[in-house]
């Protein structure tokens, strides 16, 4: 092999949203907006066509032309503002974390100078990020009244076409208006359980623990109307995967054994009440309680 070969690796392109959704090109810290194409061939120039004329060319993705010059300097941190946006609006449209923790991640691209050169309010990222979630969600807008609230249909039915809807009061005189969502499967379910839990109402911590894990299914403290009905539509896809479970002869999952073991103490103290006297026995209760 010939000693003096040299392999050249061309610079990454990569590329980010510009104005109108048009892909610019980023090479080597410039920004190129596309000019023509011919062929496999799709010509850029630098995005500060007024004062520069740099040029490149691409050949499937890659730079098939040398490095221009500029007349300005690299816009480096000018792009990492672009790709802090693009970020923001692509995690904002494609996935189901909160404004907060979106933008929060998004703003680690930045270093000191990016920030400076950020050029809007830290809250009109919150806002953006709102805007890219709602033009790709497509939600309706929201209702102004309760008599205007008209629900569309693909929030009405589960993701397995069965009706959620159970029930809506209409407008009513007393201006108040109600709605029950649920399917008939998840009601009947909840039958079932009551049924099995009928001797054991000690506390309603089950209830609280299913809101908690709803509150991170709506993803925020002040969902919207449709945001919620969302979360819904998700927690029936839950119900429904127990249910299943349930008819495969499947149990409710196993208790901690903390749990486990404080309910047979408990248990076994009330049932033998009639031998113990008063004061001990609240002494035991409390002292179990104490234990937890
Ligand atoms: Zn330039």
């Amino acid at each position: 092999m010939d000693p003096t070969t040299t392999t050249t690796t061309s610079p990454t392109v990569t590329f980010l949203p510009g104005k109108r959704g048009a892909l610019n090109a980023v090479v080597d810290g410039y920004r190129y907006t596309k000019n023509g194409s011919h062929k496999e061939n799709v010509y850029y120039r630098c995005v500060e066509q007024k004062t520069c004329n740099a040029r490149i060319t691409l050949t499937g993705g890659s730079l098939s032309s040398s490095l221009p010059t500029h007349l300005h300097p690299s816009q480096e941190a000018d792009l990492a503002v672009l790709q802090t946006k693009s970020d923001i609006k692509k995690k904002a449209s494609s996935t189901d974390l909160s404004t907060k923790n979106i933008v929060s991640t998004s703003l680690g691209l930045l270093d000191f100078e990016g920030v400076a050169r950020l050029g809007c309010q830290l809250s009109s990222l919150n806002r953006m990020s709102q805007r890219a979630r709602r033009k790709a969600n497509r939600t309706p807008p929201l209702p102004t009244s309760l008599e205007q609230i008209s629900i569309p249909s693909s929030y009405l039915t589960n993701d397995h076409g069965e009706n959620m809807m159970l029930w809506d009061s209409g407008y009513t005189v007393e201006r108040r208006r109600s709605f029950m969502f649920g399917s008939i499967d998840s009601v009947n379910l909840m039958n079932q359980y009551d049924a099995v839990l009928a001797g054991l109402p000690r506390s309603n911590n089950f209830v609280e623990g299913w809101h908690n894990g709803f509150q991170t299914l709506v993803g925020g403290s002040n969902p919207t109307l449709w945001t919620f009905l969302t979360a819904l539509k998700k927690e029936e896809n839950i119900t429904f995967a127990k249910k299943v479970k349930k008819m495969m002869g499947e149990g409710p999952e196993a208790k901690r054994r903390k749990w486990r073991l404080y309910d047979e103490r408990l248990s076994s103290i009330v049932t033998d009440f009639e031998q113990y006297d008063p004061m001990d026995y609240l002494s035991c209760i409390g002292a179990i309680l104490f234990d937890i």
